[in-house]
């Protein structure tokens, strides 16, 4: 169903598409189709409701954002099945991004009162400046079915605690969660048109009439590099505001000084990450050559033991990729890098033994003697494959770590703070775990530099990225 104007809908067309099981291949549930019509209906719907939801007190908005957070608590068990049939990541880890994911509401509700302004001194004894913060407009938001539930409310959240309205076009292949989303929405009463939600099987059209309508003041976009740059195109043409959440190529970097276990156990557990469908997993694992057997043996045991399965499966910490495409993509990386002359110490292929065979099931993987002639050096994986890489000096490893035109989240292990300041200062990249292999959270600002996107989500930051700043200038 659509959710537009505060009223479940089916589309324009009477279309719908079939949602999948990505461990299984089997058929869910079908959903309806939005379209370019659908979109536009949803966007006049979020204008007619702006000045009503931004003209509410921040007290009032606050209050359906922690209804909100302890709904969405209630339901997190229903939730997290559902993302386990339609995502496939284990009921574990969906259970956790679903408290990540009300976190974020939580923690929006708190910063819808603090959205502060200031006075400045003015060289004229007649005149005073003010600084106002407003909400953008409407907002559309574009998200990815990796994390088809925390990428929505880290969205949802800061713009209905900014005042704005929002138009959101999910994942085709997770609808379901963002309609379970929605459903939490509608029912804390919040007013008709500040949330609406479209689905649809084909994302060019909707984001088409998304990006060309003057009405929408900001685009928010989680995916691919790729799309976000067509997107973002898209929106220059009637200059919105926009955030970027773009791909990543995250360099793991052990120093020799470093516990090789320790530091095999957090690469092992942040690979994996999704099933290393997660933009900061990492993607280049640099290892200081003094402890590179030690580091390679621990990571390659600890790897090499992950079960695959279905993600109700209890004990399984690897479900399937998302879909076809996505395991043919890891499929031919893994096969090109050992063409070029990689080793496979574990995994390597893809995994078909009895109920796995219908799933996109790929084997964890562990990949030495990586080179930068390797595509798996450049592209981004997406699937849980490790690739190796031994370095000989600080200088040369950071040189390396850099070479990318990514600037998501990067990875650092020693215990020497020489070593761990001046990478931290060194490296190019909007995020830096140091010993550390889960540096976000609803309160940290999460976002990349370069072709890893614009702006911040979560923290301080991420209200403002729905904020315009008005400036008043007061003489008397
Ligand atoms: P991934 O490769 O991880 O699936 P994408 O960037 O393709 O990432 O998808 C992320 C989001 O962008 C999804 O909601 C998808 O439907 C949407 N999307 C993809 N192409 C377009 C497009 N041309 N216009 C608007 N949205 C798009």
């Amino acid at each position: 169903m659509l959710y537009i104007d505060g009223q479940w809908q089916a589309a324009a067309s009477g279309a719908t598409f079939a949602v999948t099981d990505p461990a299984t291949g089997k058929v869910l549930d079908h959903v309806a189709d939005g379209g370019a019509a659908d979109a536009r209906r949803a966007i006049e719907a979020a204008a007619a409701a702006f000045d009503g939801w931004a003209g509410l007190t921040a007290y009032q908005r606050s209050e359906k954002l922690y209804a909100a957070y302890h709904l969405m608590l209630e339901r997190r068990e229903d939730l997290a099945k559902l993302m386990t049939s339609e995502q496939g990541k284990p009921l574990r880890a969906a259970r956790i991004e679903v408290g990540y994911a009300a976190d974020f509401l939580l923690w929006f509700a708190e910063e819808a009162k603090r959205v502060y302004g200031q006075t400045i001194p003015s060289n004229r004894a007649e005149q005073r400046f003010m600084v106002l913060h407003q909400p953008v407009g409407v907002c559309a938001a574009i998200t990815p079915w990796n994390y088809p539930v925390s990428m929505l409310t880290r969205k949802i959240g800061p713009a209905l605690a900014a005042g704005c309205t929002i138009v959101l076009k999910p994942a085709e292949q997770t609808p379901l969660c963002a309609i379970e989303v929605f459903k939490i929405l509608d029912e804390v009463g919040l007013p008709p048109g500040v949330v609406n939600l479209v689905p649809t099987s084909d994302p060019v059209p909707v984001g088409a009439e998304l990006l060309s309508a003057p009405e929408v003041r900001k685009l928010t976009f989680t995916g691919s590099t790729e799309v976000g740059k067509l997107l973002m195109a898209q929106a220059a043409t009637t200059m919105k505001r926009v955030s970027m959440e773009l791909g990543g190529h995250a360099p793991f970097i052990v120093y020799d000084d470093a516990d090789p276990k320790r530091a095999a156990t957090g690469a092992a557990m942040v690979k994996v990450l999704n099933t290393g469908q997660a933009c900061i997993c990492p993607n280049r694992l640099y290892v200081q050559r003094g402890i590179a057997d030690a580091f390679i043996a621990a990571l390659a045991d600890r790897i090499g033991k992950m079960q695959a399965g279905s993600g109700f499966t209890e004990g399984v910490q690897i479900g399937p990729l998302v879909d076809q495409p996505s395991l043919e993509k890891v499929d031919r990386q893994v096969r090109d890098a050992v063409a070029k002359g990689a080793t496979v110490v574990t995994g390597g292929q893809r995994l078909t033994d009895g109920p796995l065979a219908d799933g996109y099931f790929f084997a964890p993987t562990v990949l030495t003697g990586v080179t930068d002639e390797m595509v798996i050096y450049r592209e981004e994986t997406f699937g849980p494959v490790a690739p190796v890489i031994v370095f000989d000096t600080e200088d040369e490893v950071l040189a390396m770590a850099n070479d990318t035109e990514y600037g998501l989240a990067s990875y650092v292990y020693t215990n020497d703070l020489g070593r761990a300041y001046r990478s931290i200062e060194k490296l190019k990249f909007g995020i830096v775990g140091v010993n550390d292999i889960n540096p976000t959270g609803a309160a940290a600002p999460f976002g990349g530099v370069k072709s890893s996107g614009l702006g911040r989500e979560g923290g301080q930051d991420g209200i403002t990225e729905y904020l315009d700043t008005k400036l008043v200038g007061l003489s008397f």
